[in-house]
Parts: C-alpha cells; sequence; structure tokens
C-alpha cells in the first residue's frame, strides 16, 4: 500500500512542534503533526512569562493554536505517538497508530521528560508549589518562605537567583555531604538558613505547600520549593539510538539536524532552555529553514 509523503511530519505537539507546524503551514508545505498527549507542563496550572497567554492553562493554549492552526488546509494533527523512525531512500519514514508515512524531513519536537525526586507529597505539588522555573512559577508566590532542594553540587551555585522573588530562603541538603563549605559559606553570609538533614515529606493544602518535614520530626516552613530534576529523553528518540550531548539534550548540527540525516530537532529535545516560548521560537526558526530548503529543492 502506497504510504502517505508529506514535506515534514512533527512528532509533538508541543510549543516547538505547534509552532513549526504554523510557519510550515504558511508556507504551504504539506504537514503531519503526530500529537502524543500532554507536554512537560502538564501539571501546571498556569502558564506564565509568554507574551499574550500570560497566565493561560496549558490545555487552553494547545486548544487556541490548534484553532489557528485549522486555517491552514496543508497542516494535519492526528493524535498519534510516533514509535519509531528510520530512513528509508531519500526520505524518512515514520512509524505511528496503525501504520506509517514517509516524510522529505522529520521534525522531532518531543520535549523532555522530568524525572522527579521521589519524596512524598512532591510529584502532586510539581508546578504549583514545587517548580524548577522560579521565572514561571516565582512572582505569584513572592516574599513567602521558599526552599531549595540541593540535587548536585551546583546547586549553591544558582541557589542565589531566588533572591529576585525572596530572600526567606532555605537550602536543603536532604543528607547529602558533598556542597564544601567554600560553596556553602556566600549563602550563610546572606543569610540563607542550611538545613543538612534529610526531607521526609512536604505538606499543605491541596497543590500547595507549607511545610518540609525533615528527619527527626522538625517542619521547617516553606511555601514554595525550587527543584532542579533529572530530565530524560522520550522512549522514542533513545530507541533511535541518536546522538546526545553531555546534558542528555540531542545533539545537533548548526542547522538543528541530528544524527540522522533529514531529522530535525526544536524545544527542550535540544537543549535546556525550558521556557515555552523559547521553545516556540524555535519550533518558528527551524520550520523557516525546513520550508526553504524544500523550496529550494523543488525550484532546481
Ligand atoms: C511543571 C512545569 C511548569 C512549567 N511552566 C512553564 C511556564 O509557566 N512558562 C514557560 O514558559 N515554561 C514553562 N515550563 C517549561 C515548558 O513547559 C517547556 O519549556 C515547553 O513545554 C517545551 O516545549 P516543547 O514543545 O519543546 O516540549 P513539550 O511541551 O514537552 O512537548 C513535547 C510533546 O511531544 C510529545 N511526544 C513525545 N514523544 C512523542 C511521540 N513518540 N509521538 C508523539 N508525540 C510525542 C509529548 O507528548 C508532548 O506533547 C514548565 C515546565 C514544567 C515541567
Amino acid at each position: 500500500m502506497e504510504r502517505p509523503r508529506f514535506d515534514v511530519v512533527v512528532v509533538g505537539a508541543g510549543p516547538a512542534g505547534l509552532s513549526a507546524a504554523m510557519m510550515l503551514g504558511r508556507a504551504g508545505k504539506s504537514t503531519l503533526v503526530l500529537d502524543g498527549g500532554p507536554g512537560r507542563n502538564r501539571s501546571s496550572h498556569a502558564m506564565h512569562g509568554f507574551l499574550g497567554h500570560d497566565g493561560a492553562t496549558p490545555e487552553a493554549f494547545a486548544a487556541r493554536v490548534r484553532s489557528e492552526l485549522s486555517v491552514y488546509p496543508t497542516v494535519s494533527l492526528r493524535a498519534e505517538r510516533a514509535s519509531g523512525f528510520e530512513r528509508e531512500g531519500s526520505d524518512v519514514r515514520v512509524v505511528h497508530g496503525h501504520g506509517s508515512s514517509r516524510a522529505r524531513r522529520v521534525l522531532l519536537a518531543t520535549g523532555m521528560i522530568d524525572v522527579l525526586p521521589k519524596t512524598p507529597g512532591l510529584a502532586e505539588r510539581w508546578g504549583a508549589s514545587v517548580f524548577s522555573c522560579p521565572y514561571c512559577h516565582g512572582h505569584e508566590l513572592r516574599d513567602r518562605p521558599w526552599g531549595v532542594l540541593a540535587r548536585s553540587r551546583a546547586t549553591a551555585g544558582w541557589l542565589p537567583t531566588c533572591a529576585a522573588w525572596t530572600r526567606d530562603l532555605t537550602l536543603f541538603l536532604d543528607g547529602r555531604q558533598d556542597l564544601d563549605t567554600d560553596a556553602l559559606a556566600p549563602l550563610r553570609a546572606a543569610h540563607v538558613r542550611i538545613e543538612p538533614r534529610r526531607v521526609v515529606s512536604l505538606s499543605g493544602p491541596g497543590r500547595g505547600l507549607l511545610a518540609v518535614h525533615v528527619e527527626g520530626g522538625a517542619d521547617v516552613p516553606c511555601e514554595a520549593l525550587v527543584v532542579h530534576p533529572a530530565h530524560r529523553q522520550s522512549d522514542l528518540v533513545l530507541f533511535a539510538g541518536l546522538a546526545l550531548d553531555g546534558e542528555g539534550a540531542i545533539a545537533v548540527s548548526a542547522d538543528r539536524e541530528s544524527s540522522m540525516r533529514g531529522v530535525f530537532v526544536a524545544g527542550d529535545a535540544r537543549g535546556a532552555r525550558a521556557k515555552a516560548i523559547s521553545a516556540a521560537a524555535d519550533g518558528a526558526e527551524i520550520a523557516v529553514f525546513l520550508a526553504e530548503s524544500l523550496t529550494l529543492e523543488d525550484f532546481a
């Protein structure tokens, strides 16, 4: 059976993939967007810092963009996940749903998967009172008592960033012993409290936070907890065996082409900027590059 052939198959319908689809649609390129479900900020009650959409829920944002995309007849969205892709002649074959499609180019906009610490009470507050990006969620909790959970030696380096939102700061070492005295001294001098004990659980009403419970039964008042969790690529990217860089992002050339020819990358999957507006800008830029390369190929 003849498989459909698209100019571009976009895998992932987050800000990067949807923004790319819009530019490709405006250039009249036949584009299939494979929408594998909610994105990285799925647990967030509001998306902040995206001009024109500040405070929108991720669902409302996606619905608005989908309706805007419906204007472009060459763009179609399918609620299917890609399960693999491989080179097929000059094209790339993408397996999805119960079939597959051929594409002259593939754009992976598959985001990143956060791997949260298993601390009881943390996962259900992720995207509300527990977050990684104070620019996204800090303003609403300004001047409240904040905590920062030490996840690596680097934590002491970025903690001062939080002083833009509050000076009431506690660093939870969570039993870690590898943050040396030299790194902690400037924090102590700036009146950051250092809590060395292991964090046992978090509590507060609903998805809000009031206290961090530490080993030994003590409760530390805390209304926002900043955590930089580990993150990983989607299974699709891992199974495809694409080259990754030292940070776990998909390694790309200057043209954002991955280690597989014809497979390009946009958004969080190729770096840790982790802002919806940055991902959308990235998607738009790479879409223009892809559209131009396809137009020139057909013009020749
Ligand atoms: C809790 C939280 C809150 C955040 N809040 C904000 C905020 O307020 N403001 C802000 O600017 N940024 C925020 N961010 C960051 C923002 O969510 C990301 O930077 C942005 O979503 C990245 O966009 P993306 O399109 O690259 O990836 P994503 O939005 O993660 O989208 C990737 C998409 O690819 C899909 N996918 C993966 N594999 C497949 C497959 N095999 N087939 C089909 N589809 C697939 C996924 O289902 C997903 O829909 C937040 C992040 C988190 C974790």
